[in-house]
């Protein structure tokens, strides 16, 4: 890694200061934990001229229990994700997932928004600056040519937060906001298909926070696969989660991280409503998973191994959550 280079740092403490910011310095870029941002910065991804700290908005701290569910605020760090009570105990795959990332010392800083916003990976991009510049750089940054798939156009970096799936899986909204007002999306709509492009964020938009709904009976996993069991990113993670009513599945939605370019909630599902979780059904989720994943040669471990353990993975989970007594 090379030397940080300088930057100016902002400390926000509203939207509006996060808005004049961005005015002022448009290349600026938001700071939360920085266990991503700053090491991309010592590979050269990037030089903006300054950071804006967000970790001290309003709210950005705060995990709130609301008539409707849980509202966790975008800053709040991990490691309290993994051990806060309200969470623990309404969410437990979200803290499982939390516990997953990284290490505890990047955990203790590392934060909800950061997670969700990161930025995606590849064997090609996540790199010293002279290892890139040997290659060309690439399509994603300073480059012309996607040295994964040559032919194409588009960036196949790869999403790999570890607590997206689990949000998806339990419906999860974002709150977004700028200097304007703030609105709310389903968390779904905020990643799109493009390794480069993966936010479908506004201009000067940011993640304000995540709301959760409470569903009873609803029990949820999250599983990855990963080189490195202490400390690693996912080659593939999968979030189920399902109800059971009378022997059958009343609910199931499965989620995928690793995969893809953006986090994939699962489509078709809903075909196995109303049937038990046996063998024909766990065939149907491996053959959904396999389908709809599209893992690219962008880590060192082979696409089609990512592919499989995908739909491994997602047959396991269900099948144990499917008999787990939390769903009858
Ligand atoms: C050795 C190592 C291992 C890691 N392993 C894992 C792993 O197993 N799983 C995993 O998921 N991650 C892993 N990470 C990545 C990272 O530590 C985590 O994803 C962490 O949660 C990022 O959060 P942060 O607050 O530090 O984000 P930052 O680094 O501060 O920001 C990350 C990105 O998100 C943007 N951002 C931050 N907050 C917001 C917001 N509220 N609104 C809009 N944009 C925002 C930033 O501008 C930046 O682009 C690892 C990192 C390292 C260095
Ligand atoms: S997928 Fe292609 S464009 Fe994207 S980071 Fe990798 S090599 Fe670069």
């Amino acid at each position: 890694m090379s030397l940080l280079p300088s930057f100016e740092l902002i400390r926000a403490a509203s939207l509006a200061e996060v808005a004049a910011a961005r005015r002022l310095h448009a290349d600026c870029r938001l700071l939360a934990g920085g266990t991503d941002l700053i090491a991309n910065l010592r590979h050269g991804l990037g030089g903006p001229a300054a950071l804006v700290d967000i970790t001290g908005l309003p709210g950005m701290q705060e995990i709130a229990a609301e008539p409707a569910g849980i509202r966790i605020g975008a800053g709040v760090t991990l490691s309290r994700l993994a051990d806060d009570p309200l969470i623990r105990r309404h969410f437990p795959a979200l803290a499982e997932a939390a516990a997953t990332v990284a290490g505890p010392t990047h955990r203790a800083s590392a934060t909800l928004g950061g997670n969700l916003c990161l930025d995606t990976r590849c064997v090609f991009y996540n790199q010293s600056d002279w290892w890139r510049q040997s290659n060309d750089f690439c399509l994603k940054y300073r480059g012309t040519v996607c040295h994964v798939a040559p032919t194409g156009n588009r960036c196949h970096a790869a999403y790999s937060g570890d607590t997206a799936p689990v949000l998806l899986v339990l419906g999860a909204q974002a709150e977004l906001g700028d200097a304007d007002g703030t609105r709310r999306i389903a968390l779904n709509e905020l990643f799109r298909e493009d390794g480069a492009a993966h936010l479908a964020l506004g201009a000067e938009e940011m993640l304000l926070s995540v709301r959760l709904p409470i569903e009873p009976r609803l029990a949820a996993g999250y599983e990855k696969a990963r080189l490195r069991g202490a400390i690693d990113f996912p080659l593939a993670g999968v979030a189920v989660s399902l109800r059971r009513r009378d022997g059958a599945l009343d609910g199931l939605r499965i989620a995928l991280t690793g995969t893809n370019s953006r986090p994939l909630l699962l489509s078709g599902c809903e075909a196995l409503i109303g049937g038990p979780c046996d063998a024909e059904a766990l065939r149907q989720i491996s053959k959904l998973v396999q389908k709809q994943v599209s893992p690219m040669r962008t880590t060192i471990v082979p696409a089609h191994y990512r592919r499989r353990v995908a739909a491994a993975l997602a047959c396991r989970l269900a099948a144990r959550l499917f008999s787990s007594p939390a769903t009858a």
